[in-house]
């Protein structure tokens, strides 16, 4: 039955291919549709879509629809986040005892039956950490506009990042530091006192800038030890 529809749209112009996607949105009840939504809906397959327009994002872009995401990444999302918390709020990687209702959002359970066991899942879950950055950067660049830089103009250093530390990258700095403070090597894996804190290696008065490589992790004795005495 596929085959044989696929067949009638495969000699189809590129605007009625789009019309189809259209339709196929307006049965599934949205302004946009994803890959496996077409697959039901649809009277060709999804890869028909995708190789005439070059990606499936840009087949919606160019039909009108808006972009989608499956329901499958909106929920890993979901479920990442919540590692994320429980880490961050342990200080430390979450157990598979840990992974509980109601100290976890979703059981253990939850996340076996998505990525096979809770290991994967981690795995998944520092993937997902590493390659979705938002350390804001890029919304800082829009603060360097004409009117600023003419007042400032005397002021030896521009800032280029905020001072405040997102939560995902504080997670990815404790990540990347491994749960340790940099100065003395004290953890929370292995002393469940030892509290955490990423502190800026330059201070940000002294024109440290918020990036990963101006970023590290100490404890909090080492911290308050320091206090912007960078001065070497
Ligand atoms: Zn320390």
């Amino acid at each position: 039955m596929k085959f044989e529809l696929e067949d009638s749209l495969r000699g189809a112009t590129n605007e009625e291919l789009l019309d189809e996607l259209r339709r196929a949105a307006k049965v599934a009840g949205r302004n946009t549709i994803t890959i496996s939504e077409f697959e039901q809906y649809g009277k060709c397959h999804p890869c028909t879509m995708q190789r005439r327009f070059g990606s499936w994002t840009k087949a919606l872009d160019l039909a009108g629809l808006k972009p989608s995401r499956s329901k499958i990444v909106i929920e890993n999302e979901e479920l990442f986040e919540n590692i994320k918390e429980m880490w961050i709020s342990l200080g430390r990687q979450p157990r598979y005892g840990e992974v509980r209702i109601p100290d976890s959002k979703y059981s253990a359970g939850t996340y076996e039956k998505r990525f096979g066991s809770w290991t994967k899942a981690l795995k998944a879950f520092v993937e997902w950490v590493n390659s979705h950055d938002s350390n804001g950067n890029s919304e800082e660049e829009s603060i360097g506009n004409d009117s600023i830089q003419h007042i400032s103009r005397k002021k030896p250093l521009k800032k280029r990042t905020r001072r405040e530390i997102s939560d995902r990258q504080r997670f990815r700095i404790l990540v990347r530091d491994g749960f340790r403070c940099m100065a003395c090597g004290a953890s929370p894996l292995k002393q469940p006192g030892i509290e955490l804190h990423v502190d800026h290696i330059v201070p940000w008065s002294k024109g440290g800038e918020t990036t990963d490589d101006n970023l590290q992790c100490k404890c909090s004795k080492c911290n308050l030890g320091k206090c912007n005495q960078f001065n070497a």
